[in-house]
């Protein structure tokens, strides 16, 4: 109860600085509306037995796995973090997937792709896109957004640039498009919460990407600080679980082996991490398919804010 006390205490006080933060003078009200806000967009979701996703987890229990985009609110600007499954993820699985890797990397219907959702919602295609890695599961709903640019890390250009099937890869059939508007993310040598190098999206603090090096050579994260003053932090796939994050585990080996590009690096970025998460046990850790931290922030067209 104190705890809490303690944290509502906190969050009043938060709040002031980041409404001041955040609206320039002069900039048009929009009571009512959140100013910063996210919504999880979840496309599709699975279940999974919980050893498969990291190392010391249940042979017996399964978890929840989702497949899931993040729709971030800055005043009028809304953007993508990640694309999740799209419309045309069944040729894409069935061109890029090779058969043995599709025994143990799956989804399953139905998919509700992000475009669909927000068109159900009566919101306009987003015209930005930022991922925090090109795997197949963040990657496929691009091709849902014609007129976006997506900007990424400049060392995932790289990768992009040599797609390749698998799950390691980022796939010819997702990123190969003449037409995509790649476009590369600069990184400022300006420290944030420990990380040597961010990019402050709007100059505002409230939203913060740092490099998340290894699981691809550009993973990226995303800090959000939303109106309520509560701070999250979106890891994409340096973890796949809070709990393993919690326990510092690996992923299970062989999906370590498959999808880490570089598995030391990437329990580099998982150390840091748990080190933040350790100096800020009020930022909330959200891994890109964690059923159950997302099922606990609600889903689009709710809004975390
Ligand atoms: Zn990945």
């Amino acid at each position: 109860m104190f705890r809490m006390l303690v944290l509502l205490l906190l969050s009043a006080i938060a709040m002031p600085a980041i409404a001041d933060n955040g609206s320039a003078p002069g900039s048009p009200s929009t009571s009512g509306q959140p100013k910063v806000a996210f919504a999880i967009i979840r496309t599709a979701e699975l279940s999974v037995t919980e050893a498969l996703v990291y190392s010391g987890g249940s042979f017996t229990r399964k978890v929840s796995n989702n497949f899931s985009a993040f729709l971030v609110k800055h005043g009028t600007d809304t953007l993508l973090f990640d694309a999740g499954l799209g419309s045309k993820v069944a040729d894409q699985y069935r061109q890029d997937m090779p058969w043995w890797q599709s025994l143990f990397f799956k989804y399953e219907n139905p998919v509700d792709p992000v475009i669909d959702q927000l068109l159900r919602a009566g919101m306009e295609p987003v015209q930005t896109i930022i991922l925090s890695h090109s795997h197949w599961d963040h990657a496929s709903g691009i091709s849902d957004f014609p007129n976006a640019t997506v900007l990424v890390h400049p060392a995932e250009l790289s990768v992009i640039r040599r797609p390749t099937a698998g799950v390691g890869g980022s796939w010819p059939s997702q990123v190969s498009a003449q037409s995509i508007k790649w476009k590369s993310l600069a990184f400022e040598p300006v420290s944030y919460k420990g990380f040597a190098n961010s990019r402050d999206l709007y100059g505002d603090g409230t939203v913060v990407l740092v490099p998340l090096l290894g699981h691809t050579p550009g993973s990226i994260g995303m800090f959000i600080s939303v109106d309520s003053g509560a701070q999250y932090f979106l890891v994409g796939d340096a973890v796949w679980n809070a709990k393993a994050l919690k326990l510092g585990s690996p992923k299970f080996w062989a999906a370590r082996w498959l999808v880490d590009g570089d598995i030391e690096q990437t329990q580099d970025a998982v150390d840091q991490i748990r080190a933040l998460a350790g100096r800020h046990p009020d930022i909330v850790v959200v891994p890109a398919h964690d059923g159950p931290v997302q099922t606990s922030l609600g889903y689009f067209p709710a809004w975390v804010e």
